[in-house]
């Protein structure tokens, strides 16, 4: 479905990615783990267009994607749910979920959209006229998600999305990108809590210094020793 290959990244003249390749097949659950300033943002940044690469190719089921803008990435089928969510925090949440479908594909549609993610996120129904400064940060990242929903995409490129919240709430969290995977949506995941990425994704990606290291099944990396001392503390 998506293929990155041989894709180098730079801001200026300092290069973030080198010769990155990946792959995610319809309807799967990529991980990409690193530690801080790996090159994770960057990566997903590339593919969603918001970062040209200056060598390499991405394609999107068979079209090439690289050098098209974000908005043409959108209508494709991919949506980037960004990290720090990126809401419009004086609009409602209604409004900031309706920014996500103002496509041609989806905006006849945004009706029907808008109730499955209400079905998926009662909390969100309830709290639809609420201005989205308002919310917890739970609620904030529900938002974000229903936001990126909103152009019913076939892949999904998300970036930390239990960054700063509570134990339970980041339990929500991963519930909620399992149902999403339950819908067929292919997923491309940066976590921090690696454990529980691992354990919901079927394959996983290592980058470190802007270089994918490691890449197999999930369950054998859960077992691999950099993987256990690098990021389970085991
Ligand atoms: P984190 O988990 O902290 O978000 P990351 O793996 O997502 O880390 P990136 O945000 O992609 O890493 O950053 C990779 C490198 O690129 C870092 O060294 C960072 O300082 C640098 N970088 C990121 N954005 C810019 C920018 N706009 N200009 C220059 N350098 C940048």
């Amino acid at each position: 479905m998506l293929e990155v290959e041989n894709v180098s990244t730079m801001y200026g003249r300092i290069q973030v990615l080198w010769d990155v390749s990946l792959a995610v097949r319809e309807g799967e659950t990529v991980a990409l783990v690193g530690a801080n300033g790996a090159g994770k943002t960057t990566l997903l940044e590339t593919v969603s267009g918001m970062l040209k690469p200056a060598s390499g190719r991405i394609a999107f089921r068979g079209k090439r994607i690289d050098g098209l803008p974000s908005h043409a990435i959108v209508e494709l089928g991919i949506s980037h749910i960004p990290e720090g969510r990126r809401l419009f925090p004086e609009m409602s949440v209604r409004e900031n979920l309706e920014m996500g479908a103002y496509l041609a594909r989806v905006w006849k549609d945004k009706q029907e959209i808008l109730d499955r993610v209400f079905q998926l996120f009662p909390i969100l129904h309830a709290r639809q006229g609420q201005l989205a400064r308002t919310l917890s940060g739970g609620e904030q990242q529900m938002v974000a998600m229903g936001r990126g929903l909103m152009s019913r995409p076939s892949l999904l490129v998300i970036d930390e999305p239990s960054s700063g919240l509570a134990p339970l709430v980041v339990d929500e969290m991963f519930r909620i990108i399992e149902t999403l995977r339950g819908e067929g949506i292919a997923i491309l995941l940066i976590e921090q809590n690696v454990q529980q990425t691992l354990e919901i994704a079927t394959r996983a990606y290592v980058l470190e210094n802007g270089r994918i290291t490691l890449e197999g099944a999930s369950r054998d990396l859960l077992h691999e020793d950099l993987i256990k001392k690098a990021y389970l503390g085991l």
